[in-house]
């Protein structure tokens, strides 16, 4: 096993790191920039060093002093969580240079699965279906064209090197080409350092369907389900859940397998997820992502198999704790993604001083996040105030008990989008499982069904911040006094 893990990451998910390392009696190590002196993660490291000013490029970003810190600290591996170096290939080779561990899969999968086109040929010879589009990059307006005469529009052009949702440009027919291959090559270049896109049919309201998968280096690979991401919002998801309410036993069996055998092919070792689009009855192949997921939470609490775990022990040359026969999903989980941001000013980020925090509890909820009373959201990262997932015997279980939650959550200063979910979580398609892409501008009453629980609410947040303005200083009891509040106002 290895002996100190270093978390080059910051929020809620150096906490989820850092507690599978407490559980399997691993110190942990916590990097911080000077903008998270005072985060929570911090000071849950077992030791802790800060690196640099906010920006990321001289902090979280800074491969040398990442590697330094590590080094300097004696942990013999790093967890890079999701974003900032997690799928770069060059810091996964700096740490293999160096004698550290890298928990994810080694630099030239990176590599490979970080180039969507390649990624995309790959999958093909792996026998995977894929999206009806180009195994090359397009880089002449000519070229388009001739695609487009083959697959037909609308059409999706994609940085190739490109991440969450960035520079994707959809168009519709001819007339809108070129200005669309221009743009998109245009935000490539600038955001990924590569001008290189791609083109792919563009699908109506699909559902977005992923599959999680676990590698070890003896050659196991097995799948732990689907995840369905399909209440995203300019590309970006929202809500997550597993099962997925289209996914039968059976399909399930064939797109895990496939999931699992693509990875095999590649030869992943690590925690991954598989990401395909579903429609009219068909699964395409979107990309994969090479790292622990935003949303692993759905999964871990479905079958319960703990990935962060399991990315641990498969660093350390151990084999998988289970084995394919032997991962079950009972029941029916749900996240949302909590974020300090405006709802009723387009969702801008909010970030700022936390005033009042009381998280919900009691059966089948989990919170995973990285704040508390008093703490200030710096402005510089993701305004992500946590992830709040539910369990329940079934999805009708799974959504009561998140409104349950939602309505338990109180998050005073900084505005938030649990109203929202709120709204989500009531809104009778998503009840019945009937999901797409396209969910939260098809559904055009959401931001009115929204409004209108806020303005249920109001009288009782107001209450509520003078309760915890009043009382900050004995927060726990008010909190529980907030909570008999809110039972007596809407009996
Ligand atoms: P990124 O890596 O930038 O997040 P993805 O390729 O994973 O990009 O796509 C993100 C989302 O964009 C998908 O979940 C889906 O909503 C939408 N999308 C991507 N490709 C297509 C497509 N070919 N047809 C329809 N929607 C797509």
């Amino acid at each position: 096993m290895v002996n100190k893990i270093l978390i080059a990451n910051r929020g809620e998910i150096a906490i989820r790191v850092m507690r599978a390392c407490r559980e399997m009696g691993i110190p942990s190590v916590a990097l911080f920039s000077e903008a998270d002196k005072e985060a929570l993660f911090t000071k849950y490291a077992d030791e802790a060093y800060c690196i640099g000013p906010p920006p990321a490029t001289e902090s979280y970003l800074n491969i040398q002093k990442v590697i330094q810190v590590a080094k300097g600290s004696g942990a013999d591996a790093i967890h890079p969580g999701y974003g900032f170096l997690a799928e770069n290939p060059k810091f996964a080779r700096a740490c293999e240079e160096e004698g550290l561990k890298f928990i994810g899969p080694s630099s030239r999968v990176l590599e490979l699965m970080g180039d969507k086109v390649a990624a995309r040929r790959e999958m093909v010879k792996a026998g995977v279906p894929v999206v009806p589009g180009t195994d090359e990059c397009v880089a002449a307006f000519q070229q388009a064209r001739n695609i487009a005469n083959e697959i037909g529009y609308p059409m999706i052009i994609k940085p190739s090197g490109g991440g969450g949702g960035i520079g994707m440009t959809i168009v519709a027919n001819e007339g809108e080409l070129l200005k669309a291959l221009e743009s998109s090559q245009a935000i490539a270049t600038t955001t990924f350092g590569l001008c290189d896109v791609y083109v792919e049919k563009y699908l109506s309201n699909p559902r977005h369907i992923e599959f999680q998968i676990l590698g070890d280096s003896k050659g196991n690979v097995i799948h732990l389900g689907e995840r369905e991401c399909s209440i995203q919002r300019r590309h970006q998801k929202l809500i997550e859940e597993s099962p997925s309410p289209a996914i039968t036993p059976k399909l399930r069996k064939e797109m895990g397998e496939v999931a699992a055998n693509a990875a095999k092919w590649v030869g992943y070792e690590g925690a991954g997820t598989i990401e395909f689009l579903f429609s009219g009855g068909k699964f395409y192949f979107l990309e994969v992502n090479a790292r622990v997921q935003v949303e692993h939470p759905v999964t871990e609490m479905v079958t319960g198999i703990d990935i962060v775990k399991e990315q641990i022990r498969i660093i350390s040359g151990l084999p998988l704790s289970i084995e394919q026969k032997q991962v079950r999903m009972i029941g029916s989980a749900i996240e949302c993604r909590i974020n300090a941001e405006d709802p009723l000013n387009g969702f801008v980020p909010t970030p700022g001083k936390i005033k009042s925090y009381h998280s919900p509890g009691g059966t089948g909820i989990r919170v995973d996040s990285g704040v508390y009373t008093s703490y200030t959201i710096p402005p510089f990262y993701d305004p992500m105030i946590s992830k709040l997932i539910v369990w329940g015997r079934d999805r009708n279980e799974a959504i009561t008990r998140m409104q349950r939650a939602l309505y338990e959550y109180i998050i005073v200063g900084t505005k938030n989008n649990i109203p929202f979910h709120k709204a989500v979580m009531e809104n009778p398609r998503f009840v019945k499982g009937e999901l797409g892409t396209h969910f939260i501008d098809r559904e055009t009453t959401l931001i009115e069904d929204m409004k209108r629980i806020m303005e249920r609410e109001k009288p009782l947040e107001e209450k509520l911040s003078h309760l915890f303005e009043e009382k900050r200083r004995i927060a726990a009891i008010s909190a529980v006094a907030a909570i008999t509040q809110m039972h007596s106002h809407r009996a």
